[in-house]
């Protein structure tokens, strides 16, 4: 069935190379009807665009091709300011059926476009973010909270990812069995994918989503953090025609629309990026038709500092580990282990490098650490401090001024707490880190394994080899030696434990958007 589909698209292709609209087969065609008008995109290499992005108004969802409002609507705040400063759409059970049809309806043709026609519009929805990238990234900063240069990181990073991922191809495989007969292997797309991220990078979680289910020849309907909608949104509104209807289908809403995706017998697979706690939830609640899940969740994160590290080079890559995004990372470095031999030392270099970067409003490009992204999330790590304070450990910081206004919290140190701390058990997800003294490498491989969590690690040291033979005793699905975390479109990311279930990216990432099918003659 699926070799006629591809076969008939390929016919319909006239067997030119697939990467322009000449290229889509004609049952297809009917649903793009921007297409024909638009091959500045494509094979001119013009690449204009006529599109106005308005980043202050009219945030609408994109359901089945078109830009639909909400009945209701729900406010979003710029965490810098605490000003409610948008309205985002507030999706109904209807409309996320909306989007559900839709997406099942466009299934079948998108299937069975080639591979090499899916891939050219990853592109193109690069290009298109591309083109929109600076006033995409005054919004998300607007409503995430990152300094303006982070933004245009993000979205530029997340175009790239889309363009890299494009390269990656399903392998298919043939044999023959013992008894003589001869197989196929497949691998087919699994259908309709909710795919749910988080506020800290709202759009990179969502595209690292989009570009391998696209690619694999699934279709999408996207649920951003009702935190941070906009930028999503938007990129919704750029992208509307570059995809046929229901392919890509953008939604927003408030604490009932992931409960709602997640239960749906309509949704195959859900792609969840968030914390574990969650994760359970969705996994509870996907088990009810057996949905596949991928599931990316909360990380603990050590790093370990040996005894031969070089502390002038360490101490300001480990700082901004820690420290990135206001330190809501899930591989950022979360506890902090360093060798008794420069303890000391090491804890007063990074305070000085805290007393470099005071916190501020992003958008106004000085400051390079934001705030908080939500209220809840700024009481967390608050109480987190407080709880500290109140077990008379000591808490250290660079004095300094905060803004009046905005969910601004200075870089914090917990100097050296004991291991049951709370600071130190639970995922803070902020800008306050435990530094803690260690003396040799069994004591900090075991306290750096005792967590539920299992998402990344770090080791820092000059000698490669006995830091790569410590990373390889560590329990996390990554681990980075001299860096903190790099993330690659074709380098696996999985996490251990509770920190996750599944694998984003790489070969490995793509299949997870798969079934197996084998065909034996
Ligand atoms: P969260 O779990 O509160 O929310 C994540 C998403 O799930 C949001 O879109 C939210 O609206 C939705 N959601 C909430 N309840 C739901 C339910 N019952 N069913 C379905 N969807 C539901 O997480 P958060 O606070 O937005 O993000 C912070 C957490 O995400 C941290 O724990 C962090 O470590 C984790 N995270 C993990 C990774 C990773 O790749 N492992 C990456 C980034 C963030």
């Amino acid at each position: 069935m699926r070799e006629c589909r591809l076969r008939a698209a390929a016919r319909l292709c006239g067997g030119a190379s697939a990467s322009g609209d000449n290229c889509i087969p004609e049952q297809f065609r009917r649903h793009l009807p921007h297409v024909a008008d638009d091959r500045r995109y494509t094979n001119t290499g013009h690449r204009g665009s006529v599109i106005v992005l308005n980043i202050n108004t009219n945030f609408r969802m994109l359901i089945d091709g078109r830009l639909v409002g909400g009945i209701e609507t729900f406010g979003v705040v710029n965490p810098a300011t605490e000003d409610e400063f948008a309205q985002a759409p507030n999706c109904s059970l209807e409309q996320m059926e909306s989007a559900l049809g839709a997406a099942r309806r466009a299934f079948p043709d998108w299937r069975g476009v080639p591979a090499e026609e899916r891939a050219a519009r990853l592109i193109r929805i690069a290009e298109r973010i591309m083109e929109h990238r600076d006033t995409l990234a005054t919004l998300l900063t607007r409503e995430q909270g990152k300094p303006l240069a982070d933004a245009k990181a993000e979205i530029g990073r997340s175009a790239d990812w889309l363009i890299r991922t494009s390269q990656l191809r399903v392998p298919d495989k043939s044999g023959t069995s013992e008894g003589g007969r001869a197989f196929d292997i497949h691998h087919v797309p699994v259908g309709v994918v909710a795919a749910i991220s988080p506020w800290n990078f709202p759009v990179t979680l969502s595209i690292w989503k989009l570009a391998p289910a696209l690619l694999a020849g699934n279709v999408i309907v996207i649920k951003p953090s009702p935190f941070t909608p906009l930028t999503m949104l938007k990129i919704g509104e750029i992208i509307a025609d570059v995809v046929p209807f229901g392919v890509v289908n953008i939604l927003s809403g408030d604490d009932r629309l992931g409960p709602w995706l997640t239960a749906h017998p309509q949704v195959d697979k859900i792609a969840f990026t968030g914390s574990t706690k969650t994760g359970k939830a969705v996994m509870r609640s996907a088990a009810g038709t057996l949905k596949r899940i991928t599931l990316e969740l909360g990380g603990n994160d050590p790093a370990i500092v040996m005894p031969d590290a070089d502390i002038d080079a360490v101490a300001e890559k480990l700082f901004w580990s820690a420290f990135r995004n206001a330190g809501q990372v899930c591989v950022a470095s979360k506890r902090i282990y360093v060798h008794d031999s420069m303890y000391d030392n090491l804890r007063d270099a990074m305070l000085r490098i805290a007393a470099l970067y005071p916190p501020g409003n992003g958008e106004h490009g000085v400051s390079r650490i934001g705030p908080l992204q939500n209220r809840v999330q700024y009481d967390r790590v608050r109480e987190l401090i407080a709880d500290a304070k109140a077990n008379g450990y000591v808490v250290l910081s660079a004095p300094g001024q905060l803004p009046e206004k905005g969910y601004f919290i200075a870089p914090t140190f917990i100097d050296n707490p004991p291991d049951t701390a709370r600071v130190v058990v639970e995922e803070q997800f902020g800008p306050v880190v435990p530094l803690m003294c260690y003396r040799t490498m069994d004591e900090v491989v075991r306290r750096a394994n005792d967590s539920d969590a299992g998402l990344g690690a770090s080791v820092w040291g000059q000698d490669v080899e006995s830091a790569a033979q410590l990373a390889a005793r560590l329990d996390a699905g990554s681990v980075w030696i001299n860096s903190g975390s790099t993330l690659d479109p074709f380098v696996p990311f999985a996490g251990h434990k509770q920190s996750g279930l599944g694998v984003e990216n790489g070969l490995d990432g793509l299949l997870e958007y798969c079934n197996v099918q084998v065909i034996m003659r």
